[in-house]
């Protein structure tokens, strides 16, 4: 863990927690108030308010990963549910499914990613870390 330089002592779930719901708002993990990515999906190098480097977090494709898990688990039911409750025209699902799908992967894709580089962060990971 020698490249891990934001190592910090276990503060407890609820530190975790909070530090993974101000990323989810895209906001610094350590004071809640900088923003926590410069555009899209770019992790600012570091908070404006309090100068923490956050920007050296490295979340690789884990947000991705969760982000199709939870969009999965939401278009999936209601689409079967639709299909069995009203069996809309194929044409309207067709046009349908995957514009929601997108649309709620754009909206969950930089909070999930924020909510992971709190989670990180709180961890002291960078994303770097050796086996
Ligand atoms: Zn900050």
């Amino acid at each position: 863990m020698a490249d891990s330089p934001a190592q910090k002592p276990n503060q407890g779930t609820a530190f975790v927690v909070n530090a993974m719901r101000r990323g989810f708002g895209g906001k610094c993990p350590k004071c809640g108030n900088g923003a926590l990515l410069a555009g899209y999906l770019k992790p600012n190098t570091a908070c404006c308010t309090c100068g923490e480097e956050t920007g050296g977090i490295y979340t690789a494709d884990i947000a991705p990963y969760f982000t199709i898990m939870i969009v999965g688990h939401i278009v999936m039911p209601l689409l079967l549910a639709t299909e069995k409750m009203a069996a809309p025209p194929i044409w309207m699902q067709v046009a349908f499914w995957p514009t929601l799908a997108l649309a709620l992967t754009l909206w969950f894709l930089p909070r999930v990613k924020g909510s992971i580089m709190g989670l990180m962060w709180a961890l002291g990971m960078r994303g770097h870390e050796q086996h």
